[in-house]
């Protein structure tokens, strides 16, 4: 069934829109979806699991009486380091300063200040860099007594305030992934209809089958994004995508911990190698920074987001911009219109890859490989596929066809998750009867609503007989009648 109201959701490239308190009411996440966004986006580092429930709610509500498919995505904060509180809220610091961190609570002066990370004086090493405040301050360890004080001298930076973040780019992290925080959050959100769950500060792939294990613990279904934050991720990249089942470039701390001149080649080489392997890739953070309060994006900015959808991410992300932004709906606007400009001019960058010979699903991605390119040797409209748990969906997006994708299923949770995949426009169908009828009733939903007309040639993939649901086994060429 199509959507009960007017959206802008023929872009391929989905919009990911976080919610806060500019945009958290029912009316202004209606406007956002009616503005294109695809998937909110609840940052657990702010707000109650009461006000993250009541959006849920309003999501929720939005998609059942509208008969839209929008995605929710908790984002777990993960180790995120901070200093403490400054005596009168902070202090000039200079090239050569020694400042002195611990892990105690005080208020912080030249003598001390508080750090977060219980185990930063045992973990960190002589030599290793700190970095507070996004970078703005670059601090060298001189000393550690291995217990509770560690030494460094201020390399770089100006003024340290109070509460500013840490990044720990060379220093192997004992704590694991999940935190104390994380674990509470996670108990509330497995109670909830979410169909993404991100993990912050990834390290490796185990921090991920991690998290998956405690979600098949809770029989729940979220499917889980692995934020690549830290050099270490960038070192098990391999190992974390096979893991996951989605990633975000989470350009925000990767910037800090890596050289900010490496970000931009190395958002290249993610979503080339996510494509690769069928994992959803978002590009997040600072997209279009200017209008958290300007209506208007920079031409920079334009051009980052165009560049995003260029390199072939499946999503792009907005965080302040439209959670305490001035202009949440404009900025979901400004960033449909450049997407759906960009798109035009899309191309996929080399080759498809080709389905492993050895793997469980072999027959049918040799399917999926293949609906996309015969849709490109007949000038199809479309390929509509029928899917039950995902998996067709996340394969044909991964090759990018250069026509539409709908997806039917009926699980109308599934298809939410399915929101965040490229190209997918997600539809609820009940009925599946045959095969035969069921593909002639589906043209015929997309002929209805003007999607697709008469004449039009459309590549139909499904599974034969119908009722054993078995993965894609069968594609067709239709002309429309
Ligand atoms: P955050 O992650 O919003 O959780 O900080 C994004 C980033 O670091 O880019």
């Amino acid at each position: 069934m199509a959507p009960l109201i007017p959206i802008s959701n023929h872009k391929k490239t989905k919009i990911i829109a976080t919610v806060g308190p500019a945009c958290s009411s029912k009316e202004n996440l209606l406007s956002l979806v009616k503005a294109g966004v695809n998937v909110f986006r609840l940052n657990f580092s702010h707000s109650s699991h009461d006000v993250h429930k009541e959006v849920i709610d309003n999501i929720l509500e939005i998609n059942e009486k509208y008969q839209v498919h929008i995605g929710i995505l908790a984002d777990l904060q993960g180790p995120k380091l901070r200093i403490g509180k400054m005596e009168n809220d902070g202090m000039q610091i200079k090239p050569g300063d020694i400042l002195t961190f611990t892990n105690k609570e005080c208020l912080g002066n030249m003598d001390h200040i508080y750090m977060s990370y219980e185990l930063f004086p045992t973990d960190v090493e002589v030599g290793e860099r700190v970095m507070v405040d996004d970078g703005k301050i670059v601090l060298d360890v001189i000393e550690t007594n291995k217990k509770n004080k560690v030494k460094l001298k201020v390399l770089y930076g100006e003024f340290l305030s109070s509460n500013k973040g840490v990044n720990l780019p060379d220093t192997i992290i004992s704590q694991p992934s999940l935190t104390e925080k994380d674990l509470e959050d996670l108990d509330f959100i497995l109670t909830q209809r979410v169909n993404w769950i991100a993990l912050s500060f990834v390290r490796q792939g185990k921090d991920i089958t991690d998290l998956q294990r405690r979600i098949k613990a809770k029989d729940h279904f979220a499917k889980v994004i692995a934020k690549i934050e830290k050099p270490e991720a960038i070192k098990n990249l391999k190992s974390i995508i096979k893991a996951t089942d989605a990633i975000m470039i989470a350009r925000g701390d990767l910037g800090v911990e890596l050289p900010m001149q490496e970000l931009p080649g190395l958002q290249k080489m993610i979503i080339a190698k996510c494509i690769e392997k069928s994992k959803p890739v978002i590009v997040a953070t600072q997209m279009m920074e200017s209008m958290i309060t300007n209506p208007s994006p920079t031409r920079a900015e334009v051009t980052d987001v165009a560049n995003a959808v260029l390199d072939g991410a499946d999503a792009v992300m907005l965080s302040a911009e439209t959670s305490v932004g001035k202009h949440p709906v404009l900025v979901v606007e400004a960033m449909n219109k450049i997407i759906s400009h960009a798109e035009t001019q899309y191309e996929m960058h080399g080759k498809r890859s080709k389905p492993d010979p050895t793997s469980s699903t072999y027959l049918s991605d040799v399917l999926c490989l293949n609906a996309p390119k015969i849709a490109e040797e007949i000038s199809a409209k479309a390929i509509l596929g029928l899917t039950v748990n995902g998996y067709t969906a996340f394969k044909i997006s991964s090759y990018r066809p250069n026509c539409k994708i709908y997806i039917f299923s009926d699980k109308a949770y599934m298809l939410s998750t399915l929101s965040l995949v490229w190209g997918v426009s997600p539809y609820l169908y009940t009925k599946f009867t045959t095969t035969d009828e069921t593909i002639e009733d589906l043209n015929n939903i997309l002929k209805d609503e003007g999607e697709i007309s008469e004449g039009d040639i459309v590549v139909n993939t499904g599974s034969m007989p119908l009722h054993k649901r078995f993965r894609t086994n069968m594609l067709k060429i239709t002309v429309v009648e």
